[in-house]
């Protein structure tokens, strides 16, 4: 059968038509799988979650993408992060009063983001400093006065001894100096204060979406689109990037930051439910000088329940000689060789001798890591059009993470972090 010309002309329309109608049906599906929203959180950490909350609190329309935490180290794919543990010290005292003012701002809050959330990540037990004069001597009055200032009398000067009598059983070495550091000073459960942050910011509008971010595109002049592990894709007019450790790793961005992410080994040493018990009013400890080889500062937590229904006393060290983590290799493999098992006997023998008479069930290496900036500040600034960067915890991160976020929501918002002013009076010393 011959096909009129007309035909063929009438056809190759039509056809031309049904290409254009699912064409545009295919853009208007696209269009429905891809969500807009005001402000995207990429990292779901302590500050992203804090970030996230105080996004949707100002009334914007926000998402937060983040990873779960690793079932298995050896088998995880996705980004590894600084907060799975359950663990963190909250102290102000602190040798640079920025950092003081800004830790200070955070911790004030805990009570009411516990009250708000009805999750209960903290324990306000104190923490004690012990130094050692001689080797500061200035320096120590130092941390005194900037202390006095921001917390009047909470802070007390004690002799080893006076230090033994308050807690019998740790052990104090006689040479030092010990600060006591009072209530709001204490322990924070960092998974749990994530799940607080989450459950207000989820409140408040806030979609959480459990997802790796594998590319962001666009400008601030046609908004950002970012695309995840498991397809989805988002759109936005600004973005920050919470993602700890993984800021430049992960080279969303062209822009790099002037942050070193460092490997430490932490100490995880089990004790039965009765031995925490008797332990439930032990503040947590750092100690300045604990005259180990590897080690400028050790901590100690008081006992806390993981998720693994077992009680354990988390012991960390500031390395002398950290492992520098440069590449997401490096990290993961950080992370699968369980960290520096050397390092985790020098925190168990440290252990040993602060608390003498400590009957351990097991104990165990844990690997982790933070990120520092070179003048230990926290790093939050536009680092191009549109988009942010919050990160830099410099270790005190957790306790810092609620003022981190809100000092990055309002770059977002009005253009300057809103830094609160502390009312530390240099020159004042501590009872
Ligand atoms: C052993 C140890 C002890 C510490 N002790 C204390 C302490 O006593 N007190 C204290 O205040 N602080 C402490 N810190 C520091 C504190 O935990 C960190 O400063 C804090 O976790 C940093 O928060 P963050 O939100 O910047 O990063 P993180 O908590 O690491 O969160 C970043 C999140 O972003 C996610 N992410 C990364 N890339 C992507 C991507 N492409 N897509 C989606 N998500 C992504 C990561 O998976 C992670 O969940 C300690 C840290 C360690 C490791």
């Amino acid at each position: 059968m011959r096909i009129s010309a007309k035909l063929r002309i009438a056809i190759l329309l039509d056809y031309l038509a049904a290409i254009s109608w699912l064409d545009q049906a295919a853009r208007s599906r696209e269009c429905i799988m891809t969500e807009s929203f005001e402000y995207l959180v990429i990292g779901n950490g302590l500050i992203g979650s804090a970030a996230a909350k105080y996004l949707a609190k100002s009334g914007a329309s926000v998402a937060i993408v983040g990873t779960n935490e690793p079932k298995e180290y050896r088998t995880h794919r996705a980004p590894y992060s600084s907060h799975h543990d359950a663990g963190r010290i909250a102290s102000v005292l602190a040798q640079i009063p920025e950092q003081a003012r800004i830790i200070e701002a955070s911790i004030k809050r805990f009570d009411r983001i516990e009250k708000e959330s009805l999750i209960d990540f903290y324990n306000p037990v104190g923490c004690i400093t012990t130094t050692d004069t001689t080797k500061y001597g200035r320096g120590l009055h130092h941390i005194f006065a900037t202390v006095a200032g921001l917390l009047g009398t909470r802070v007390n000067k004690l002799t080893a001894h006076e230090g033994r009598e308050l807690f019998p059983l740790l052990s104090f070495a006689s040479a030092k100096d010990l600060l006591l550091e009072h209530n709001p000073a204490g322990c924070i459960n960092p998974l749990k204060l994530i799940a607080a942050q989450s459950a207000l910011a989820n409140r408040a509008g806030a979609m959480i979406y459990t997802d790796t971010v594998t590319a962001l595109e666009g400008d601030r002049r046609c908004g950002f689109s970012i695309s995840t592990k498991f397809g989805k894709k988002l759109q936005c007019k600004k973005i920050l990037l919470s993602m700890g450790s993984y800021t430049n790793i992960a080279g969303l961005v062209k822009a790099r930051t002037a942050i070193r992410v460092r490997g430490e080994t932490v100490l995880l040493a089990e004790v039965h439910g009765g031995t925490a018990e008797s332990l439930r009013s032990m503040p947590c400890l750092v100690d300045e000088t604990p005259g180990s080889p590897l080690s400028e500062f050790v901590y100690l937590c008081p006992p806390v329940l993981y998720p693994d229904g077992k009680w354990y006393i988390k012991v960390g060290a500031k390395s002398k000689n950290p492992r520098i983590l440069s590449s997401e290799e490096e990290i993961r493999s950080w992370f699968i060789y369980s960290g520096s098992l050397a390092m985790a006997r020098e925190l168990k023998y440290y252990l040993e001798r602060a608390l003498p008479s400590l009957p351990l069930v097991s104990w165990k290496a844990k690997p982790c890591m933070l990120t520092d900036t070179p003048d230990r500040l926290p790093l939050i600034q536009e680092l191009s059009s549109g988009i942010y960067v919050a990160t830099g915890g410099n270790g005190y991160g957790a306790m810092a993470s609620d003022e981190l976020g809100r000092m990055a929501v309002s770059l977002m918002l009005n253009g300057s972090t809103g830094q609160v002013r502390s009312n530390a009076r240099p020159g004042t010393d501590v009872a």
